[in-house]
């Protein structure tokens, strides 16, 4: 089999994304590979392809149970034999897994790193053939990383142990360079293929909002985004449990997740969020890692997290099936607080010097600081994002709350310069909030003890209230003109820019977000964004299509509860909509659809095309908009669906046609396109068929009473067009055109191409 052979038979993909044979080509050439890749790019494809093309057994090292037992469910599947062993198996059960595996019964076996250095399972490695050990998760072996494990460290010790030495791959969503050269390192790579790709994940929204009521923003959004499934990231497990309490009582089906509960309690949890039994998860940053769920629409962090890395790690969450979905940061100053104390109050791992210690407190609150920027930026917060991770950044991305956000300029040159003034002033001995209070002019306790009120500047932006004059430093930090020390005392210190501005050579321009938008209410905020949510789909399929995906979603939910798996290992929402799409009727088409492989064919093809049957009557209608809009993998492939030469029927065909005494446009359309062949020629609409009698002068519409009514000119009377009555949906008679026989005949012969 080849590779592209293996990717349609058990995954039903028929291309391979960014990065994938980059990988897979590496890999194939016995050579050692690194992929660093963002969540939902698709990185198991890049072993799981290989790892049925070997020879031998494919070992997957994985830090967490719940991350096996999700791709081993999602291998099965595909008809892949695969296994895990790890703790949450029994020994009896662990000893008969190796046994099995011995007698070459797994293609791919995930392991625990602990496991790597047990007897059993080293005796069992030692005497199978193992071509590959893939390290999925590989920033767990960086102590710069924020899931750095230990026992990560044992798998070059086992390779070392092993005869032949197999190929060693590795993979991992977090990008910076500390964390890949750790990786490099550590793992001891032979001249690996290393592939970086891009960290952007188009399919996202990016918004920060800065609300007072962060209760009723979510209670809205929550109810806005019924029936979707979505994360809530809080700080504390106060807030997760305040919050969940509130859900729980409005009816909404919420789960929680934090350190405070039980480990049972916790796997319930889990599971009831993954098997869409809860649609809303409540949680600290202790959840997450490991969820493979892909039907993720939002992720909402309800405090501002420690840095971008969580966030965006966090925020990734959403969307690993690329289907549109949003990441919401609700900021309030207040969060900056409490990381901060977080912060100093972490616990430090004992082997730490005291120059240690402070390398890794100033990272800390460097990373506190860009996330702080973050949420205040008015700049694109994509392409904020994709900065700081060492990445170019291209045009405004117009998929974030700044894109979508109209600004109105404002010169604050002058109060700039008092701003500066001030930091001179007080020998850049301050914080921001010293200086904010002291222009301001506020007489705080803290204020009197350092004795600023006898400065000059005291109060010399006294027509201001402090939080503005912070907002302007913050703007100042932004575009640099200030700088703060990357300690926890973050004083404000002047840049070359400052000079510049004292000096007159330079203006500064702030952004105001335009005054209506700013005042939108909580409720209108949510359900705005709610609204461009839902646009989305509906982007790509119409009301009947939407209608048909509600169905299969429901058909998925019947197939997974009697499967006891979670519905998105049957099908994600993405290859849902792709059936919406592409409606199959017949197992040929159903295996064009993108994610049907051969074996989910064979479990669930013939149900889901049995609903799309009845659905349409056994008619496939189109339940998708062709044409401009976002070029999502999804409108390519509507597209190309399109390519087909435009509606025609040949002789023989069109003898067939089953002339009646009256047709509406529609009708005729029907009963054209049946006799069509589907794979090669488009369909024609009833419009399409009106519009041609109005190019024929057979009919015109006027204004009647306000209202369009449609016209038959004499010439069309002639031809066999006459007006009917019909009855609207709600009941209501109006007229349409009907087509006699003689009509029928004509526009029959005006589609016949003789061949
Ligand atoms: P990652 O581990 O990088 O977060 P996954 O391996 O979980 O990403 O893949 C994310 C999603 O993309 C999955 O639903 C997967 O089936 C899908 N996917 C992967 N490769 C392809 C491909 N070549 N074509 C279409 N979908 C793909
Ligand atoms: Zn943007």
């Amino acid at each position: 089999m080849t590779k592209y052979e293996v990717l349609k038979r058990y995954f039903g993909y028929s291309s391979f994304r960014t990065g994938q044979e980059t990988m897979i080509d590496a890999i194939m050439a016995g050579r050692d590979a690194l992929g660093i890749m963002p969540t939902g790019a698709g990185k198991s494809i890049c072993y799981q392809v290989p790892a049925l093309l070997l020879s031998g057994i494919t070992l997957v090292v994985s830090p967490l149970i719940s991350l096996m037992k999700d791709q081993v469910q999602a291998l099965n599947q595909a008809g892949i034999h695969a296994a895990y062993i790890n703790s949450s198996l029994t020994e009896g059960q662990v000893a008969k897994a190796l046994r099995l595996a011995a007698g070459g019964q797994y293609k791919i076996i995930y392991v625990a790193p602990e496991r790597l250095e047990t007897y059993g399972f080293l005796q069992f490695a030692k005497a199978a053939p193992i071509s590959m050990l893939t390290v999925d998760e590989a920033h767990c072996i960086s102590q710069w990383g924020q899931d750095f494990r230990p026992s990560y460290q044992k798998i070059v010790p086992f390779v070392k142990q092993l005869e032949n030495r197999p190929v060693v791959s590795a993979f991992t969503a977090t990008a910076t360079t500390e964390v890949k050269d750790d990786i490099l390192c550590v793992l001891g790579l032979r001249q690996p293929e290393v592939l970086v790709t891009g960290f952007d994940r188009k399919n996202l929204y990016f918004a920060v909002e800065k609300k007072r009521r962060k209760d009723a923003y979510v209670m809205d959004y929550i109810r806005a985004h019924e029936g979707e499934s979505g994360i809530i990231y809080c700080a504390t497990r106060k807030n997760v449990d305040q919050l969940y309490e509130r859900l729980v009582a409005e009816g909404i089906p919420a789960a929680r997740y934090h350190a405070g509960l039980g480990n049972q309690q916790r796997q319930q949890s889990q599971e009831d969020f993954i098997y869409d039994r809860a649609l809303v998860m409540l949680a600290t940053n202790a959840f997450g890692m490991g969820i493979d769920k892909s039907n993720v629409r939002y992720v909402l962090h309800y405090n501002m997290p420690q840095s971008l890395e969580n966030y965006y790690q966090e925020a990734g969450r959403a969307g690993r099936d690329g289907e549109p979905s949003e990441c919401i940061l609700l900021y309030s100053p207040q969060d900056v607080m409490i990381n901060r104390y977080l912060i100093e109050h972490k616990e430090e791992p004992e082997l730490l010097d005291e120059e240690q210690r402070q390398a890794v407190r100033e990272r800390d609150e460097k990373r506190l600081w860009a996330m702080e920027r973050y949420c205040m930026t008015l700049q694109c917060l994509r392409q904020y994002i994709l900065r700081y991770f060492g990445e170019q950044a291209g045009p405004d991305c117009g998929n974030c709350s700044n894109c979508r956000q109209e600004f109105e300029e404002v010169d604050i040159t002058e109060q700039a310069v008092q701003i500066i003034r001030c930091v001179q002033e007080t020998h850049q001995r301050y914080g921001i909030n010293v200086i904010a209070g002291t222009l301001a002019g506020s007489d705080r306790a803290k204020l009197r003890d350092y004795g600023v009120s006898a400065l000059s500047s005291y109060g010399s932006l006294s027509h201001m209230t402090e939080p503005a004059v912070k907002q302007m430093m913050n703007h100042m930090l932004l575009e640099q003109d200030l700088a703060v020390t990357p300690d926890k005392y973050a004083l404000v210190k002047l840049t070359a820019q400052a000079v510049q501005i004292l000096n007159g050579e330079r203006r500064v321009i702030q952004k105001h977000p335009k005054a209506a938008a700013q005042e939108m209410p909580e409720q209108m905020a949510a359900r705005n964004s709610a609204k461009a949510a839902a646009m989305r789909r509906s982007d790509i399929l119409n009301s009947r299509g939407l209608e048909l995906f509600e169905q299969l979603r429901s058909l998925r939910t019947q197939i997974a509860r009697e499967e006891s798996l979670p519905p998105y290992i049957i099908f994600s929402d993405k290859v849902l909509v792709d059936m919406c799409v592409k409606a199959p009727l017949r197992k040929e088409e159903m295996m064009q659809v993108n994610g049907v492989g051969e074996h989910k064919y064979e479990k669930y093809g013939e149900r889901f095309l049995e609903k799309i049957y009845t659905f349409g009557n056994g008619v496939r209608e189109k339940y998708y908009f062709g044409g401009a809009g976002e070029t999502t993998e999804l409108f390519t492939q509507a597209k190309s669906v399109e390519k087909k030469v435009d509606f025609y029927l040949t002789n023989t065909q069109a003898e067939q046609f089953p002339y009646g005494q009256q047709y509406l446009a529609a009708n005729l359309a029907e009963a054209l396109n049946s006799l069509r062949d589907p794979k090669k020629v488009k369909k024609i609409s009833g419009a399409e068929i009106y519009r041609m009698m109005q190019a024929k002068d057979y009919a015109y519409e006027r204004k009647v009473d306000g209202k369009w009514q449609k016209i038959i000119t004499p010439q069309g009377a002639q031809a066999g067009l006459f007006i009917g009555t019909r009855l609207s949906k709600t009941g209501n008679e109006y007229e349409d055109i009907y087509y006699n026989e003689h009509a029928q005949r004509m526009i029959v012969a005006e589609f016949v191409r003789h061949e």
